[in-house]
């Protein structure tokens, strides 16, 4: 048996996620492998072995054990792999160049919310809008999808363009982080979405269509259709496996990684929902890890409220049919909006409106003795024009 560095293994591009899941679930189980790869001596893959080299790679291991001509029996657990040392990237946060940059921002902080913590638990939050572009959970994302398209040689190498839906934050993060490939953006945002992203989209220098439809099937199908015509490369956040991993790989383990160095198991972890990714990625890791002694809770906007980012289930998404999601909570806009000035005014965090749904949602709960877990996609500074008119509205400010 070797121990070979990840990237020195050549293998097929990666398989559809629902082919690897049973194995990356497996391994997240047992915490360890027990058979080597078996590889040739050009270090290509055995076809048997391809789901289980993806399953390694996308849980993000720096190596490999492996074989030549046969398997061999083996006991590593998933840390003498080095399942954490993606997270220990860059202490001093220099950066030659914008993958750097958003790696350095990693781990977001966790901080402990004075204002919700009871004597029947603690209450923490996983901040998202400490990531360096669209200050929001989107970073990690729109990263992770551009990288595996010229990692995994996926679409029309001969693109010069991406075209997106999006609610604004996805948008941002592709529009910057496509600068490092020489990309072009164009992202379609509802009409629903505030005016200030219009300007944002520009700032960047990205075109931007409004379209008379919510992100539905619909409007993602006419994105679809515009980049056939245009050779353009369409991203896909919606059913694009790269979300998922994304989330799985750095979110979920960086959580993790978090609790465990300050001894707390979570017993609830609240996320609000949009494409699924992040709530998905979250229930499949800590579900696999530590089965329901932690509960998933996904967030929605009530019916006929718009929350922005937010989209309720039946509006269609991918990953949140492959796991279990405990409970689905519905808020409001203004149940959202109240619970952002409650976190902004008891303990000074600028959170936005998404993050106030999840606050919200804490709040329809019961409590429970072990800590819970608040995901806080984003801030509250894009959102200034709700908050204005919730303001003039209620006259409270
Ligand atoms: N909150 C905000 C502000 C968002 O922008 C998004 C997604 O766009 C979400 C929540 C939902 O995240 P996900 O797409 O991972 O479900």
């Amino acid at each position: 048996m070797k121990l070979a560095l990840i990237e020195e293994i050549k293998s097929t591009p990666r398989p559809p996620i629902e082919e690897i899941l049973s194995e990356i679930s497996r391994i997240l189980q047992l915490n360890k492998i027990t058979e080597t790869i078996q590889v040739d001596e050009r270090f290509n893959v055995c076809s048997r072995d391809i789901v289980k080299f993806h399953a390694l790679k996308i849980l993000g291991v720096r190596y490999v054990p492996v074989s030549y001509g046969s398997k061999e029996k083996i006991d590593l657990t998933l840390e003498e792999l080095g399942f954490y040392e993606d997270l220990q990237f860059n202490y001093l946060r220099v950066c030659r160049d914008l993958n750097e940059l958003i790696k350095a921002c990693w781990p977001t902080p966790l901080v402990r919310l004075n204002s919700l913590s009871t004597s029947f638990g603690e209450v923490w939050a996983k901040l998202e809008y400490l990531n360096p572009f669209s200050n929001s959970i989107k970073d990690r994302i729109g990263w992770y999808m551009i990288n595996d398209i010229f990692e995994n040689k996926l679409g029309s190498t001969t693109s010069e363009k991406i075209y997106e839906a999006s609610s604004t934050n996805t948008g941002i993060a592709l529009a910057c982080i496509s600068k490092n490939f020489n990309l072009k953006t164009r992202i379609y945002f509802p009409k629903t979405v505030q005016r200030c992203s219009d300007f944002y989209m520009r700032l960047f220098g990205s075109d931007v269509v409004r379209v008379p439809e919510e992100l539905t099937i619909q409007a993602i199908n006419r994105v679809k259709q515009d980049s056939l015509k245009d050779n353009a490369l369409h991203i896909n956040q919606f059913e694009n496996d790269a979300n998922f991993i994304a989330h799985l790989r750095f979110t979920s383990k960086e959580l993790d990684y978090q609790l465990r160095s300050i001894g707390v198991r979570p017993g609830r972890i609240v996320c609000a929902l949009g494409t699924s990714g992040h709530a998905s990625a979250i229930s499949f890791y800590f579900k696999n890890r530590y089965q329901d002694e932690v509960e998933v809770i996904g967030v929605q906007p009530a019916r006929d409220e718009f929350i922005p980012g937010m989209r309720r289930v039946e509006t269609g998404m991918k990953w949140i049919h492959y796991v279990k999601i405990d409970k689905l909570i519905d808020v409001s806009k203004d149940e959202a909006i109240k619970g952002l000035i409650k976190i902004a005014s008891g303990d000074g965090l600028p959170i936005g409106l998404s993050s106030g749904g999840v606050v919200a949602a804490l709040e329809k709960l019961s409590n429970i003795n072990n800590a819970t877990i608040l995901v806080f996609p984003d801030h509250v500074y894009k959102y200034i024009e709700i908050i204005i008119d919730y303001f003039h509205s209620t006259n409270t400010h």
